[in-house]
């Protein structure tokens, strides 16, 4: 009878105000109700002896209520009701306040159930307000119970026999997204049993297969989605860019580029050449040498005649591919200029002139590069430099500033791969997985606070030899005010001066700094005319100072592995032996066996894989600041491993039946998926 997208209306007691109440959460629908996932689940199933209740636990207790329950008015509209309930171990004080209705349903002599939170002590055990049932009809208690995400004027109970209602009515019908072979040979549940089990597990083990069943389909239709939306992209075309003599590029550069580069570079190319336009991400360690892959890509676009732009996220980094490219490019013939934030009007508006002309062939800045006023005569290619600090929004905006532009992300966080084609949606990745030849390991050391003075020594003896160091100092906490992190930097490197290092130059850098502050004193310390930089993480983007060869870290417990890695390679980028020390107090096991992956490996896809597997997605996420897909049941940090399969058997699906012809069911539900998604991804 009921089709999955009948409203949920017909759902018998729903009335009004509560359809309405679940049109916030956005179930509307009688397939968003049967999908409207629990967020956890309270076992519910055993009854627990009063007498072992602990204090402050929360757990069922099947009791019968020993004296009638009494009411009291306590004040306007405060009544309580009071009851003592025991079983063959104790006594159990039940109060309930403002629900005197129940005076007449708890009868003396009667069991019920009551689940609740055990207060009191161990002599005298209490609950307040709990849920209560009688044996024989129990509804919230008995089973393992789903918690639902709510909304004001919708309750667990009432979402929950909703639920049951709707459940019934499309058992039958339910269309399975899963081809058939897809379930078997992957050992996954029935659609129908998944459902009725999300919502009302028979036990732990039916709630497991379940999950396991609606995560797989869940990451197996958002990968055939991904696939497809790689598909269609590809109906756009644009003139390909003809062949160009890489040799006096290649000729030009101070070494040759690593296998690896070069790779990244024909791949590239290739895109290129294609006709249709490039959306690659290039990956690659710190120091790995992406800017180059970047110049080569340059170089090609601008000898094709078409602009290229290079986007940087902040002032200093866009200062230093300046400096780095323009050396290399203009003695090519490829003339090169700044923009940012600090660049002077009139120098502005002379750099938008020959933008709009086409006279000037490649920019380099922030995103002063895609305010309004700047416009391109032909931006043939957009490079975004460390593009996980920045929006979607803003790539998108660059490149709209052209039409269908070659685009190339570049980023050094590393991403698990299992992630990666999530994570970046339809982007093509390369990955530039080999270091130029000659850099020696930085060592890695973690230790106590207690090694401060040694650590302090360490630094000065490195001072002496002519190296510089950072110190890294976390927030002191997440969810502290910025006034906080500027506090912890500049108390600390006052300390520092006038306790440690009274005859050494010390200088600070935060976030809350103006951009113009920042970049002087980042930039006096790669002239090295400062020893120690006391910073919080904003060094930890691309900043090159090769003399740098010490980085301290303190409370390192604090940072996600990606990011320690970050930061360890902001030294080690000349030719002095570096190090990095990590300081942290934590005793904590996990946290320990944390930091010594720091110094058992410097390949930052393996410790992105551990930072995954050790506090699952959000790290990476949080990096990536726009619409996710909404995941609704699959847990990337835990699902890794199903992920992986999805991923074979979506391919495997799509290379059988490419346009799902044959699969309606699995194609509409993708594309129901994706129809939300669309714009996000892009
Ligand atoms: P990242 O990938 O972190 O952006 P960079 O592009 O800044 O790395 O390169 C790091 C350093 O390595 C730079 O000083 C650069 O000149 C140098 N470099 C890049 N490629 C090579 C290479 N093939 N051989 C030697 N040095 C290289
Ligand atoms: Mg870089």
């Amino acid at each position: 009878m009921a089709e999955l997208d009948t409203g949920v209306q017909f759902i018998k007691g729903i009335g009004e105000q509560r359809a309405k109440a679940l049109g916030k959460l956005g179930i509307v629908t009688l397939g968003d109700l049967i999908g409207w996932f629990p967020r956890r689940y309270d076992d519910r199933t055993a009854c627990k002896p009063i007498a072992q209740l602990a204090p402050g636990e929360t757990a069922c207790v099947a009791a019968m209520i020993a004296s009638p329950p009494t009411v009291s008015h306590i004040r306007k509209g405060m009544d309580l009701i009071k009851l003592r309930a025991v079983d063959a171990t104790g006594v159990l004080d039940v109060t309930f306040f403002n629900q005197t209705w129940l005076k007449n349903q708890l009868c003396q002599g009667e069991t019920y159930i009551f689940y609740g939170k055990a207060e009191g002590d161990l002599l005298r055990r209490r609950m307040v307000s709990p849920i209560v049932e009688a044996e024989g009809r129990r509804e919230s208690t008995g089973r393992i119970v789903p918690i639902y995400p709510l909304t004001a004027g919708v309750s667990q109970l009432i979402l929950s026999r909703s639920i049951r209602q709707g459940l019934s009515a499309c058992a039958e019908i339910l269309p399975d997204a899963l081809p058939d072979e897809v379930r078997l040979s992957h050992h996954l549940c029935r659609i129908n049993f998944a459902y009725e089990n999300i919502h009302f597990p028979e036990s732990a083990e039916a709630l497991a297969l379940a999950r396991r069943r609606l995560a797989f389909e869940e990451l197996f239709l958002f990968t055939i989605g991904l696939q497809r939306l790689r598909q269609s992209r590809e109906i756009v075309h644009v003139p390909p860019c003809r062949e160009v003599d890489m040799g006096a590029f290649y000729d030009a550069l101070p070494f040759s580029l690593t296998k690896a580069q070069r790779r990244c570079v024909d791949e590239a190319l290739c895109d290129m050449r294609s006709g249709v336009p490039m959306n690659r991400l290039c990956q690659g360690d710190v120091g790995s040498g992406k800017t180059m892959v970047a110049a080569a890509c340059v170089y090609f676009s601008v000898k094709n005649h078409r602009q290229a732009a290079l986007m940087a996220p902040t002032e200093i980094l866009a200062r230093q591919h300046y400096a780095g490219l323009s050396p290399l490019l203009e003695p090519l013939g490829i003339r090169c200029a700044l923009l940012t934030g600090s660049t002077p009007a009139k120098e502005k508006r002379a750099l938008a002139a020959d933008l709009a002309s086409g006279a000037l062939p490649f920019i380099i800045g922030t995103h002063a590069l895609i305010t309004g006023s700047v416009e391109y005569a032909d931006l043939g290619l957009v490079v975004t430099d460390e593009q996980h600090r920045f929006g979607v929004g803003q790539r998108a905006a660059l490149a709209a500033k052209g039409v269908h532009p070659h685009t190339l992300v570049m980023s050094a966080t590393p991403i698990p791969r299992t992630l990666a084609l999530i994570l970046y949606g339809d982007l093509d990745v390369s990955v530039i997985d080999e270091l130029p030849p000659g850099r020696r390991p930085i060592e890695t050391y973690t230790v106590p606070g207690s090694y401060h003075p040694r650590v302090y020594n360490f630094i000065r003896k490195q001072v002496t030899q002519g190296r510089q160091a950072y110190i890294v100092c976390p927030m002191v906490d997440e969810s502290d005010e910025a006034s906080d992190e500027r506090k912890a930097v500049t108390a600390y490197a006052k300390m520092l001066q006038q306790e440690v290092f009274p005859d050494l130059k010390i200088a600070f850098v935060h976030g809350k700094m103006k951009p113009r502050e920042k970049d002087a004193v980042m930039t006096a310390f790669a002239n090295r005319e400062t020893d120690i930089l006391v910073s919080t993480t904003v060094i930890e983007v691309g900043v090159d100072v090769p003399n740098a060869a010490v980085m301290v870290v303190e409370n390192a417990e604090r940072f996600g592995l990606s990011q320690l890695h970050q930061l360890r390679g902001r030294v080690g980028r000349g030719a002095h032996q570096s190090y990095c020390v990590l300081i942290s107090d934590n005793q904590n096991e996990e946290t320990r066996a944390r930091l010594k992956v720091m110094a058992r490996t410097a390949d930052g896809f393996q410790i992105a894989e551990e930072d995954l597997h050790l506090r699952g997605p959000g790290d990476f996420f949080g990096t990536r600041q726009h619409g996710l897909p909404g995941l609704k049941i699959a847990d990337l940090g835990c699902d890794t491993k199903l992920l992986r399969e999805a991923q074979s058997a979506a391919e495997a699906l799509l290379a059988r039946d490419v346009d799902l012809s044959s699969h309606p069911v699995t194609r509409e539900r993708v594309a129901a998926l994706f129809a939300q998604k669309a714009d996000t991804l892009n």
